[in-house]
């Protein structure tokens, strides 16, 4: 049996690293931390959240609800984690974020396969014979390694820049003025909700619009954006309305008490089971921290609002992955070395953490004498192959979405929530056949 490593302990490196070490190899698994760490990662621990602590929605009639669905299937230990640490959020799935990695972390940590090595890792032997390397240091990656990286690939890199949220202390907002609900009453009233009125919405808008942005330094001129990710005061600029139709949309959210509806909804979601912080949702911003507090406390209810951590932005790395990958997350150029999470052109903490499981068991069929394996056509783990391997003139990171399986082979009646949920049935009975063909992935 060869050997492992992995470079990077994030979501896909400890996806991978548990999955292989699950299945009898013996792996060894670099991060930088806790002696150094991203401008992004704050914590010790490893799978650390960066922004959201949701894992989104958890229904079928997701696509990102199918991927959770196929990576239960096949053991995910971040799922078990996340599923272990949730917190409520209506329909959606969300962590708390540091049982989330302490847990994880203590997986990895405790696990008689995998030797943890607490190293920043700038060059590495692409074409060992007798080990895999899993690289998966993330969409961060440290200027040293993205150099060497560069240097094996003879590519250029895609720098995009993203953008995170703030998130306020509970005992700070003025809940007299908020109410707590979730969209058209799915799941719990798990939101904080912070009305406005259209004139408080256009006061806001033109203060959001007119406020100063941080400087970017340190990294490339190349300031594109990310479009699944845009800073608030982005999407402002675009059109006066354009909140209204995004973050701030206040459809299915009438007040509990009034049954009043709202011009517009700012929602803020828990960040710990206990409540005691939220984040502002869709909140992703580049403005500078002092207009983030004078901005920010226009919305009703935040007056006071006390920062426990401002919005940022921050650089994504990808690779071209069609011109570099094969489907089984490998390289073209270096069978025994694969490329996942982020860093691969996926795109979501889910993603990224499936990529890594995409890549552990093309290792063990591999090791067992199927060559190139990959997920079946109809899984969304198939889908997220073909993303990055189908060759496509610009290529950018993608979250788990419909588009990437094959449409329904007949009309479904029903609308598109039925259509949706056809698939993702497809998707787990295709799933359920190709575990049943491959025993040794069976749980
Ligand atoms: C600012 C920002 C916000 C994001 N917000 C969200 C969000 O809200 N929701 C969402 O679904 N996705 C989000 N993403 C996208 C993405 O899902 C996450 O970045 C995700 O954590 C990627 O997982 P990963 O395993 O690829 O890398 P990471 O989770 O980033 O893990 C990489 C690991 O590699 C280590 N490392 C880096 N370089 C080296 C080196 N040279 N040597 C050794 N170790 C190294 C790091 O310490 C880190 O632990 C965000 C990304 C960014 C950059």
């Amino acid at each position: 049996m060869k050997q492992i490593q992995i470079i990077g302990g994030g979501l896909a490196g400890c996806e991978a690293a548990l999955f292989l070490a699950d299945h009898g190899f013996s792996v060894t698994l670099f991060d930088m931390k806790p002696e150094k760490h991203t401008e992004v990662h704050k914590t010790d621990t490893l799978g650390e959240l960066v922004c959201s602590n949701s894992f989104r929605s958890d229904s079928l009639a997701n696509a990102v609800g199918l991927l959770k669905a196929e990576m239960r299937m096949l053991g995910s230990t971040v799922m078990e984690a996340a599923d272990a640490t949730k917190i409520p959020a209506g329909s959606a799935l969300a962590v708390d974020r540091v049982k989330f990695s302490d847990y994880l972390t203590g997986k990895i940590k405790q696990h008689p396969n995998i030797e943890f090595i607490s190293k920043e890792i700038t060059e590495f032997e692409p074409d060992q014979p007798e080990t895999y390397t899993i690289l998966s240091s993330g969409p961060l990656i440290t200027a040293g390694l993205a150099d060497f990286l560069k240097k094996i690939t003879g590519e250029r890199y895609l720098n995009f820049y993203d953008a995170i949220a703030p998130i306020i202390s509970r005992d700070s907002i003025d809940e007299s003025k908020t109410f707590m609900a979730s969209r058209y009453g799915k799941g719990g009233a798990d939101y904080l909700n912070c009305p406005m009125s259209r004139e408080t919405y256009l006061n806001f808008h033109r203060e959001l619009i007119e406020a100063e942005t941080a400087e970017l330094h340190g990294f490339e001129n190349d300031k594109k954006l990310f479009e699944g990710c845009l800073p608030v005061e982005e999407i402002a600029r675009r059109d006066t309305d354009a909140l209204r139709f995004g973050p701030l949309k206040p459809v299915g959210l009438r007040h509990p008490k009034t049954d009043a509806e709202f011009y517009a909804v700012v929602q803020l979601r828990k960040e710990d089971r206990e409540g005691h912080y939220f984040n502002l949702v869709g909140f992703q911003t580049h403005l500078k921290q002092g207009e983030q507090r004078r901005v920010f406390r226009l919305i009703p209810g935040l007056e006071n609002a006390r920062f426990e951590r401002y919005g940022s932005m921050h650089r994504n790395t990808f690779i071209n992955a069609p011109e570099l990958l094969n489907s089984d997350f490998s390289m073209k150029k270096h069978e025994n070395l694969f490329v996942a999470g982020q860093l691969s052109g996926v795109e979501g903490y889910l993603e990224s953490a499936a990529s890594g499981m995409i890549a552990a068991v093309s290792i063990l069929l591999r090791e067992s004498g199927v060559d190139k394996p990959v997920f079946p056509e109809h899984t969304m783990l198939g889908g997220l192959s073909r993303h990055i391997s189908v060759p496509r003139g610009n290529f950018q990171p993608s979250n788990a979405i419909f588009a990437m399986v094959p449409a329904p082979e007949t009309r479904i009646r029903g609308g598109r929530r039925a259509r949706r949920e056809y698939l993702s049935t497809r998707a787990l009975n295709a799933l359920k056949e190709y575990l049943k063909n491959n025993p040794l992935l069976r749980q």
